[in-house]
């Protein structure tokens, strides 16, 4: 919940118009002294509607720990400046003020170091992979050696999917101070370090009926204090199917801030494991619950199988899942790449394109982040590419334009993925989309999306689909018209839709949209000039309902009428 206070009018009219906007924002009446107290204890953000100086007086009193506290944006009378004034990172503030800015037309300010200068902030670095920071980190030493320019070692077993960091965090196997240690050992590093606790272990248990949640913890950690595993890195309890509902187990699991996942006892009989018993086989259907719950989980034994009288533990480490991110550019103007683009591009350590889609978003790309562009053709050498950095535990983007799923790189880079990378998709404007907002609304009933492309299709299979859309009497999209390589098949698509529709059925024609030398035509199928067409273009043609109105190319919605 986000609380809104104002001390003035301005304020309030604001204050107000925020409040309808969001549902998660409430505003707090009466004296704003009074109001903050109030909002401080049920809110994780406030904005303050004053200037910094009242703010920062109302606050004072409040703070008490910057991990805790809410993140407090203040704005000026006169609406120009939404200011993160305290629980930058752990508060969300630097966000918060930001999202205000957006919704006011203000400017966000934000006077945290590591924001400033695009360093990423220690106490939300690997946040978004569940990474815990160990107590008493020294999160301001390493922190200012970080902005300072110093070099600082970062020390890690494996490689975790990060993203680009500054030059002056150098890889070591050393751990020497200023130092990032990120690591499931209950070490103790020299100082000033940073420790970061990944979510890397996985306990098995099993239990009898009525087991407690003091016996479970009582067997599990020793067994991980003997191993010399901190429990901070632990990410799941995991059992079998039969065990839902069992109080001890899920009270251990809650305690310990973890989830619980289970499985069925067919699954984990398969689970070779290293201590099976008879007996359990007996009650429940698996020979070994603790350790097949580890190995079903995907993590390899660390600790075997413990056992105290009603439970049984065991411990494994799972492997690090690289990031791969597909991520669509929509059609050119950088006005349609979404925030979330921007965002997956902002985490690759590579990002894989050609060229002509890679040189639109260079200047979106973190410093330290490499670049691969092999050239058009080699898609499976791209998503190989990509998939490589993923499967060693990097990050990647694949980058396409307009829609990657869409006549782009989203179906070859999955069918080559597995479960081994993490993926996330980006949705991006396809073409179709663009075009069809400069035509008008061509797409406004039922319609599809034909390649004519016949380098990868044979030709019949498109003169099939052609005449089938004909038939069903469709709007139809039409990419790679034509290429240098390809110079009649536009037209003799044309000649197949003119079989089933009139002469007069509305053609638009768009080329580059939204990018330099976009052109947009509205002519007839009996009149489409099909040699002006080529790669950058594509061809919407109507349906039998589809209409020019006021120059516009517009399908209705409905049919009555
Ligand atoms: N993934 C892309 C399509 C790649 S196929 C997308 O979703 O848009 C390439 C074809 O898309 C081109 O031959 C052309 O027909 C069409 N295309 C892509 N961008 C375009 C643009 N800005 N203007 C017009 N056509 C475009």
């Amino acid at each position: 919940m986000i609380g809104l206070v104002a001390a003035t009018e301005n304020g309030r009219r604001r204050a107000r118009h925020l409040a309808r906007a969001w549902p998660d924002a409430r505003l707090y009446g009466g004296r704003p002294g009074e109001a903050v107290r109030r909002a401080w204890g049920e809110c994780g953000g406030l904005v303050l509607f004053m200037a910094a100086g009242a703010a920062v007086r109302l606050v004072a009193p409040l703070l008490s720990d910057k991990r805790r506290d809410p993140g407090v944006v203040c704005v000026d009378d006169a609406g120009r400046h939404a200011v993160s004034l305290c629980g930058g990172h752990g508060g969300g503030a630097n966000a918060l003020a930001r999202r205000v800015a957006g919704a006011l037309g203000a400017g966000p300010v934000i006077t945290t170091a590591s924001e400033a200068l695009g360093v990423p902030a220690l106490d939300s670095l690997g946040a978004e992979l569940g990474f815990r920071i160990e107590e008493g980190s020294d999160l301001a030493a390493v922190g200012a050696a970080l902005v300072g320019g110093e070099t600082v070692r970062l020390v890690s077993e494996r490689r975790w999917p990060l993203g680009p960091l500054p030059e002056n965090v150098v890889r070591s196997g050393e751990p020497e101070p200023p130092l990032i240690l990120i690591s499931d050992r209950a070490a103790d590093p020299p100082r000033p370090a940073v420790v970061y606790r990944p979510p890397s272990l996985v306990a098995g248990v099993g239990c009898s009926r009525g087991a407690g949640a003091e016996e479970i913890l009582g067997l599990l950690r020793p067994a991980l204090q003997g191993a010399g595993l901190s429990p901070k890195s632990l990410c799941a309890l995991a059992s079998v199917e039969a065990k839902r509902g069992e109080r001890g187990l899920l009270e251990a699991a809650e305690s310990l801030g973890v989830t619980l996942r289970l499985f069925p006892a067919q699954r984990l009989a398969r689970q070779p494991a290293p201590n099976p018993s008879r007996a359990v086989e007996r009650a429940v259907g698996t020979p070994s619950v603790a350790e097949a719950a580890v190995l079903a989980c995907g993590a390899t034994l660390l600790v075997e199988k413990r056992r105290s009288k009603n439970a049984t533990v065991a411990v494994g480490r799972l492997p690090v899942r690289g990031r791969l991110y597909i991520v669509g550019l929509g059609p050119g103007d950088e006005g349609l790449l979404p925030p979330l683009a921007r965002r997956a591009l902002s985490r690759a350590e590579l990002v894989v394109g050609l060229e002509r889609y890679v040189g639109r978003i260079r200047h979106l790309l973190r410093p330290g982040t490499r670049v691969a562009t092999p050239p058009l053709g080699e898609e499976v050498e791209r998503a190989r590419l990509a998939l490589e950095e993923a499967r060693a535990g990097g990050s990647a983007a694949l980058v396409s334009g307009g829609d990657a799923g869409v006549y782009g790189m989203a179906s070859p880079a999955l069918e080559l993925a597995g479960e081994e990378v993490e993926v996330e998709v980006v949705p991006g404007i396809t073409a179709a989309q663009a075009a069809s907002a400069l035509l008008g609304a061509p797409l406004g009933h039922d319609h599809c999306a034909l390649s004519l492309s016949d380098l990868l299709t044979p030709w019949e299979v498109i003169e099939r689909r052609l005449r089938a859309v004909a038939e069903a009497d469709l709007v139809v999209s039409l990419y790679n018209p034509r290429s240098g390589g390809r110079g009649w098949q536009l037209e003799r698509a044309r000649r197949i839709l003119l079989e089933r529709r009139p002469p007069e059925t509305p053609v638009g024609v768009v080329r580059n949209a939204f990018r330099e030398g976009q052109r947009v035509a509205l002519t007839s199928l009996g009149s489409l000039r099909t040699g002006e067409a080529d790669m950058n273009t594509i061809v919407v043609v109507g349906s039998s309902r589809t209409r020019v109105r006021a120059g516009r190319m517009v399908t209705p919605r409905g049919y009555a009428g």
